[in-house]
C-alpha cells in the first residue's frame, strides 16, 4: 500500500468546497424531493392521486414555484433523473425555477439496492457503470452535487462487516467520482429504524459504520472538505419499548459523529428516516443546542418529513396549490430554526406534523 497520490487541482478544491459550504450555511438545509417513481407512487396513493408522469411533473412544479421565502431556509434540493428535465406548465426547466430561488440543484445517482448474497437481508447500492459519464452531464445540465444512498440493517448478526465494507467501499467510489466531475458528493450511509434495539446499539453501530465510511473516503483520496455527510439521527429502534427523550438522541448522536467524522466535512444534512415532521425538528434543534464540540454544521436533508403535509394538503387538487406551499414553508422554516438551535417544540403547527413517517425497509 502507497500513500501517494495527487491532490485535486487548487481550482477544483475551491469549486468544490465552496458548494459544500453553500448547501450548509447557517440556517439552511436540502429538500429531498428524489424519490424514484416507485416511491413517490407510494405517497401518491396515499394521498389518491395516480402515479402518471404528468402527476409527478405537477407535484415537483407546486415544490418548485413556492415562494422566494423559501431560499432563506432551503440551500438545495435533490432531484430524480426525471424531475431534472421536467418543466413547468409555461415552458420554464425546473433547474432555472431552482436556480431563481437561490437554491442548488443537486441529483441522485445511484440506482437502487440489491441483495447481498449470504447476508441476512443486507444490500449493497448500484449506479457506478456509467457514473462519471452522468455525472459530467448533470454538472452540464446545472447541478451542483450529487446523493447516494446506501443501507445499513441492525438485526442479531447485522450488519455485518461484509455490509460495511461494501457500502463504504461503494460509497467512496461514488464520491471520487462526483468529484472528479464538479458534483459534491453526499455521502448517505443509512442505519435504517426497523427494529427494537436501544439507543446504545443504535449509536455502536453508527459509529462502526461510519469508520468504515471514513477510512474507505480517505483510501480512494477524497477531498474531504468538499463532500457532505447525510446519515441518520441517532435514534433507537422504530419498535424499542424504551422511550428516548430528543436530548437522549441529540447527545448518541453528537457522540457517535464526534467519534468518527473529520472535523474537515463542512456539514452534516441528516436525512429524516421515518420520523414525523415535528420529531424531526425537535431531534435536529436538540443536536444543535446539545453542548459539546461540534465542528461542523448539522443541518437537514429531509423528504418524508419535509414534504408530508405538502401532500396531505394538496391532494392533487390544483386548488390545494397555495395550501401545500404553505405547508413546505412551514416545515422549512422549523427545519431552518432547528438547525441553530431556535426552534421551540410545537410552535410551528403543519397538518401532518405528528404523523409517523415510517415505513418499513423504506427504499428510496
Ligand atoms: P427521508 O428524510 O424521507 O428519510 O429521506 C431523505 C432521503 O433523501 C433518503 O435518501
Amino acid at each position: 500500500m502507497t500513500t501517494y497520490f495527487s491532490y485535486p487541482s487548487p481550482a477544483l478544491q475551491d469549486e468544490l468546497r465552496q458548494i459544500a459550504n453553500a448547501i450548509v450555511a447557517p440556517g439552511k438545509g436540502i429538500l429531498a424531493a428524489d424519490e424514484s417513481t416507485g416511491t413517490i407512487g407510494k405517497r401518491f396513493s396515499d394521498i389518491g392521486v395516480e402515479n402518471t408522469d404528468d402527476n409527478r411533473r405537477r407535484y415537483r412544479q407546486l415544490l418548485f414555484t413556492t415562494d422566494k421565502e423559501i431560499g432563506n431556509y432551503v440551500s438545495g434540493v435533490i432531484l430524480f433523473h426525471e424531475t431534472l428535465y421536467q418543466k413547468a406548465d409555461d415552458g420554464t426547466p425546473f433547474v432555472k425555477l431552482i436556480q431563481d430561488l437561490g437554491i442548488i440543484p443537486g441529483i441522485k445517482v445511484d440506482t437502487g439496492c440489491v441483495n447481498l448474497m449470504g447476508a441476512e437481508g443486507e444490500s449493497t447500492t448500484q449506479g457506478l457503470d456509467g457514473l462519471s459519464e452522468r455525472c459530467a452531464q448533470y454538472k452540464k445540465d446545472g447541478c451542483q452535487f450529487a446523493k447516494w444512498r446506501c443501507v445499513l440493517k441492525i438485526g442479531k448478526n447485522t450488519p455485518s462487516y461484509l455490509a460495511m465494507l461494501e457500502n463504504a467501499n461503494v460509497l467512496a467510489r461514488y464520491a471520487s467520482i462526483c468529484q472528479m466531475n464538479g458534483l459534491v458528493p453526499i455521502v448517505e450511509p443509512e442505519v435504517l429504524p426497523d427494529g427494537d434495539h436501544d439507543l446504545d446499539r443504535a449509536q455502536k453501530v453508527t459509529e462502526t459504520v461510519l469508520a468504515f465510511v471514513y477510512k474507505a473516503l480517505n483510501d480512494h483520496h477524497v477531498f474531504l472538505e468538499g463532500t457532505l455527510l447525510k446519515p441518520n439521527m441517532v435514534t433507537a429502534g422504530q419498535s424499542c419499548a424504551t422511550k428516548f427523550t430528543p436530548e437522549d438522541n441529540a447527545r448518541a448522536t453528537v457522540t457517535a459523529l464526534q467519534r468518527t467524522m473529520p472535523a474537515a466535512v463542512p456539514g452534516v444534512t441528516f436525512l429524516s428516516g421515518g420520523q414525523s415532521e415535528e420529531e424531526a425538528s425537535v431531534n435536529l434543534c436538540a443536536i444543535n443546542s446539545f453542548p459539546g464540540k461540534k465542528p461542523w454544521a448539522l443541518t437537514f436533508s429531509f423528504g418524508r418529513a419535509l414534504q408530508a403535509s405538502v401532500l396531505k394538503a394538496w391532494a392533487g387538487k390544483p386548488e390545494n396549490i397555495k395550501a401545500g406551499q404553505d405547508e413546505l414553508l412551514k416545515r422549512a422554516k422549523a427545519n431552518s430554526l432547528a438547525a441553530t438551535g431556535k426552534y421551540v417544540a410545537g410552535s410551528i403547527p403543519s397538518l401532518a406534523a405528528s404523523k409517523s413517517n415510517f415505513v418499513k425497509a423504506h427504499a428510496y
